[in-house]
């Protein structure tokens, strides 16, 4: 699901988080014709959805912006006169997304929402997001649907503060981050595992600057898969930014295309053997456009289950930079 309303939320010049990605990714989808690929047409959310994951005072202040031209609630995160509408029509996009793998209306989706939501906490903007589309998609994931457990993984080479501290003592919300670190926003660390009955449900991977495929994928299939198998979640959802590409300028990892396809198969597996098969991507992050112009096509050919057959290369083991964190989710998880 893509739509041409997400540029209009305008974030100044030379912002990274540009309007440029949706059109870029409109173009993409165009150029993508696949028979089974389903379009869906994103809704505006209405307050009490924003308000299933934000305080009041930050939905108004977030709705006050709107009308009246450029403003921001940080140096990163600036906002337009239609900010706070594209912001409502990301969540809505979301839980229309959501909705329709619920009534299987789609088998699986891809969200390409903005602004991006994960560093979005319950009571602030920050870091380009305003409100947590993932965060805000779980709540309407038991709210309408009676869903409990819920896997999110969330491959943005940032670490998701926000949904981090959403869920952060809640059992039945597993939250898995693979991020740069240290790096932007600071959180992450291998040792913020949850806290009392949610210890044991947040699971963070950091990664040293210059991690490629072979850690990305040997943390997926290592350490990401077993856990997310053992939680068994009825939803999948990922935060997939693409800013862990190799080309994105403001990070500094080297995943590829391949990379990202093997990523998702992992986490299709786990919603095949436990979900029914139910997985929602959304956008994050990711500002190089030429890496958006090959991953995208890349995991929506993993979601449609067109590349099933090609072998993905085999991770070359990377003990080393899983250390961390398999040692301290030992304590959780059988591994
Ligand atoms: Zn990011």
């Amino acid at each position: 699901m893509v739509d041409r309303r997400y540029e209009a939320h305008d974030t100044g010049r030379g912002h990274p988080e540009s309007p440029h990605r949706i059109r870029v990714i409109r173009e993409t989808l165009a150029d993508y014709r696949r028979d089974d690929l389903v379009a869906l047409e994103p809704r505006l959310a209405t307050h009490e959805e924003l308000a299933l994951n934000h305080v009041t005072a930050h939905v108004e202040r977030v709705a006050a912006t709107a009308g009246h031209g450029a403003g921001a609630f940080d140096a990163d995160t600036p906002v337009s006169s239609d900010s706070f509408e594209t912001a409502r029509l990301a969540v809505g996009g979301v839980l229309h997304l959501l909705d329709a793998v619920i009534a299987g209306d789609v088998d699986n989706g891809f969200a390409f929402v903005r602004p991006p939501g994960h560093h979005a906490e319950t009571d602030r903007a920050m870091g380009f997001c305003l409100f947590n589309n993932v965060a805000i998609g779980v709540h309407h994931l038991r709210k309408r649907h009676g869903i409990d457990r819920v896997l999110v993984v969330d491959w943005d080479v940032h670490h998701g503060n926000g949904t981090q501290a959403s869920f952060y003592t809640d059992p039945d919300a597993l939250y898995v981050s693979t991020h740069q670190y240290p790096f932007y926003p600071g959180t992450g660390a291998a040792r913020e595992v949850g806290a009392g009955s949610g210890e044991g449900r947040t699971v963070n991977v950091p990664l040293a600057a210059g991690c490629d495929d072979n850690e990305y994928v040997s943390a997926f299939t290592s350490l990401i898969e077993p856990i997310a198998m053992q939680f068994r979640p009825e939803v999948v959802l990922i935060s997939a930014g693409f800013d862990a590409h190799r080309r994105d300028p403001l990070a500094s990892m080297g995943v590829t295309d391949a990379g990202f396809r093997a990523m998702t198969r992992v986490l299709l597996r786990v919603a095949a053997a436990h979900a029914g098969g139910r997985l929602a991507a959304v956008l994050e992050g990711g500002y190089d456009m030429d890496a958006l112009r090959t991953s995208v096509p890349a995991v929506l050919d993993e979601l449609g289950g067109r590349t099933l057959a090609d072998a993905l290369s085999t991770p070359v083991p990377q003990v080393g930079a899983l250390a961390g964190a398999e040692a301290v989710q030992r304590a959780y998880w059988d591994l």
